[in-house]
């Protein structure tokens, strides 16, 4: 299967409806103009790699598109919901149930093993702790980490955190999982690792996965490429 459309055109070889279409997003900050004009259509289960240079407007972008920031103008639609218009209940209700997020780093609770903060999405969601637990458990074995199950963040190595955090991104089964370079801790040997079980453990469950990153070598992961420069979005559509 290959996603090869250009945004915003008709997408003839996908079967399905976007996921996610963002069209016209601006955003400033102050005098800072981070977004101008941005789009990025998500269709279900694909990878698509948001590339640019530092400060060229790509987290905000994703923040956007995942309901976490607010853009000044353009819509962000998603089931039926502008998520640029949407109430804070709806989004927050998104983020849980349907979105998963990781990040460079920073993101494990430190106080808790990582056995519960693989679970803790579940416990939020209502999930008795022992049945979380043991979910959270075999998401751990999936990622091949579970001997640091009972030791906290703090006592793992960056890859192992790292690939604690992918297993809490994805437990719940969300629909799009927003990755803001998840490896731009990792040295390249480890930072491969994460990424593959991301893109492989995603693919598996039927995520779709928007996946900021720096690196070609990550990027290459990926359906799709959409680079940002000064807050501008460019398709470049599939990947070699
Ligand atoms: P990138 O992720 O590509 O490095 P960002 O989206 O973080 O870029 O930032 C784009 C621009 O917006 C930068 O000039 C940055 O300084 C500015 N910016 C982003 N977030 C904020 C914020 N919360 N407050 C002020 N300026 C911000
Ligand atoms: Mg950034």
């Amino acid at each position: 299967m290959t996603h090869t459309a250009p945004q915003n055109s008709p997408a003839p070889e996908h079967a399905t409806e976007p996921l996610l279409t963002a069209s016209g997003l601006s955003r400033s900050f102050g005098p800072t103009t981070a977004l101008v004009d941005a789009s990025l259509t998500l269709y279900p289960g694909e990878i698509v790699a948001v590339m640019g240079p530092s400060g060229s407007g790509k987290s905000t972008l994703l923040h956007c598109l995942a309901g976490i920031v607010r853009p000044d103008g353009g819509r962000v639609d998603y089931d039926d919901t502008d998520l640029a218009e949407a109430s804070d209940s709806r989004l927050s209700d998104l983020r849980r149930t349907d979105f998963g997020f990781l990040f460079q780093f920073g993101q494990l609770v430190p106080e808790l093993s990582c056995v519960e903060n693989v679970a803790l999405p579940l416990r939020l969601g209502g999930e008795p702790r022992r049945r979380a637990e043991r979910t959270a458990l075999d998401w751990l074995e999936r990622l091949d980490v579970a001997e640091v199950a009972g030791k906290t963040p703090g006592e793992c190595s960056g890859g192992q955190g790292q690939r604690v955090a992918v297993a809490r991104a994805l437990i719940t089964r969300p629909r799009v999982v927003f990755a803001d370079e998840p490896t731009g801790a990792l040295d390249s040997l480890n930072g491969e690792r994460v990424i593959r079980m991301l893109t492989e453990a995603a693919r598996d469950s039927g995520a779709a996965v928007v996946l900021v990153t720096h690196e070609p070598r990550v990027a290459a992961y990926a359906d799709r490429e959409v680079v940002v420069r000064d807050g501008r979005t460019r398709d470049l559509g599939g990947l070699g």
